[in-house]
């Protein structure tokens, strides 16, 4: 007997049928078993219609009354399917955030969860009732209703599953598992049948959308097994484990891209000490995100350009917070450029094997790509290249890598 966390997300209840559909699937773990707790997002489109009222009601809304707002999609799906198990004679109850509690700080909006009081939920699942559970919110240290930011019922259910001591947390979404890259694109990438945490974590933080990052980051933490698998399908996932747990570890598990990126140049900033402080210190003042940086050597020792990457929704702001600074920070001009991409590299097998870098740098040159800016980390190189190249990138360093199927 094993006990398991099973999460449905939004397509997977989209309407009457599929939510049947989830209780069915609910019913087959109870039936070899198993002691189970349910998280479910709303309905697809729900929440996003949720989101729509409160935008369109006050422009200044408070978060408090947004999270009253769109907390609601999560306890619907979680009333009906207790009720579609009930009608399947499974013994089943619904729970909000604030009745388990699952308690959460008060960044409303985008709240933590601090803590998850698992006795009452322990006691029941252990008499053999299923709990399902609406994902997405928990309750404030004032005993407000607070949301956990987008895509977070993944995060429910990793902290659940942590909670409750799971034996594994099942992510049911409408793919079946995690690709070696995105296979809309490269149509010889392969499902991976385990992946490392880490690698993961920088696919999620790469715009991946299968998981929450913050709800890899929680199962990573608390080393909760994670399964990514389709609700449609009945084909197994892909397994988030320890890297220990992975005997044949590639060197790259997976090349993953993200056009959320724009490239800002500022041309003959001036090579002197501060300079870098007096162009990020302001947008971070502004809340803008910087993420690969580079700093050409300068030919006079005087001035130097300096090239960055922002998010492309952030573009607009970046560009008016350093023009207002032209003055001070004495550049000649600035160029914007939305039309990026981020490729990366992704694996930890990289930490022990070199060449790695080379290989992509050498990949893309046979191509006649050319790279703007690279960074790195310990498990995965990146770079910004021209976002006409994104396809042939992709295809040609799958290859490169060894990674078609
Ligand atoms: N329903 C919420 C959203 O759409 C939470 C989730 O589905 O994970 O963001
Ligand atoms: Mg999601």
């Amino acid at each position: 007997m094993a006990r398991i966390v099973q999460k449905f997300g939004g397509t997977s209840v989209g309407d009457i049928d599929r939510i049947k559909n989830v209780a069915e699937k609910v019913k087959a773990e109870v039936a070899r078993g198993n002691e189970v707790a349910v998280v479910v997002s709303a309905m697809a489109g729900v929440t996003n219609q949720l989101v729509g009222y409160c935008d369109s009601i006050a422009p200044l809304y408070e978060a408090r009354e947004y999270d009253a707002v769109v907390a609601s999609g999560e306890q619907v799906t979680s009333g009906l399917l207790a009720m579609a198990l009930q009608a399947d004679g499974v013994n089943a109850r619904s729970w909000q955030g604030w009745q388990i509690p699952m308690r959460t700080d008060d960044v409303h909006g985008k709240a933590r969860i601090l803590d998850i009081d698992p006795a009452e939920l322990d006691t029941r699942l252990k008499r053999g009732e299923v709990a399902v559970v609406a994902g997405f919110q928990g309750v404030s240290p004032q005993g407000r209703i607070a949301t956990l930011g987008r895509g977070g019922s993944d995060t429910s259910a990793v902290a659940l599953a942590a909670a409750l001591g799971a034996d594994r947390c099942d992510i049911y979404t409408d793919v079946d598992g995690v690709y070696t890259s995105d296979p809309r694109i490269v149509r010889s990438a392969r499902k991976l049948d385990k992946i490392t945490y880490e690698e993961m974590l920088e696919m999620a933080s790469l715009g991946t959308k299968v998981l929450q990052t913050r709800s890899v980051e929680m199962a990573m933490k608390h080393g909760v097994r994670v399964q990514v698998l389709s609700s449609f399908e009945d084909v197994p996932g892909t397994l988030v484990v320890d890297e220990g747990e992975i005997v044949e570890q590639e060197v790259v598990s997976g090349i993953a891209y993200t056009r959320d990126e724009a490239k800002i140049t500022l041309v003959k900033v001036a090579d002197e000490p501060g300079v870098a402080a007096a162009i990020f210190g302001p947008l971070a003042d502004a809340a803008i995100n910087v993420d690969m940086i580079v700093q050409n050597v300068s030919e006079d020792g005087k001035s130097t350009d300096m090239t960055f990457t922002v998010g492309r929704s952030d573009l607009d702001r970046a560009v008016e917070v350093l023009q207002q600074r032209q003055d001070q920070l004495g550049h000649d001009y600035l160029l914007p450029d939305p039309n990026v991409v981020k490729v990366s590299v992704i694996g930890v097998g990289m930490r022990s094997h070199a060449g790695v870098a080379q290989t992509m740098f050498r990949t893309l040159a046979e191509n006649g790509i050319n790279i703007q800016v690279i960074s790195t980390s310990e498990i995965k190189i990146s770079v910004l290249i021209a976002e006409q190249y994104t396809e042939l990138a992709l295809r040609a360093l799958h290859t490169a890598y060894g990674l078609d199927a």
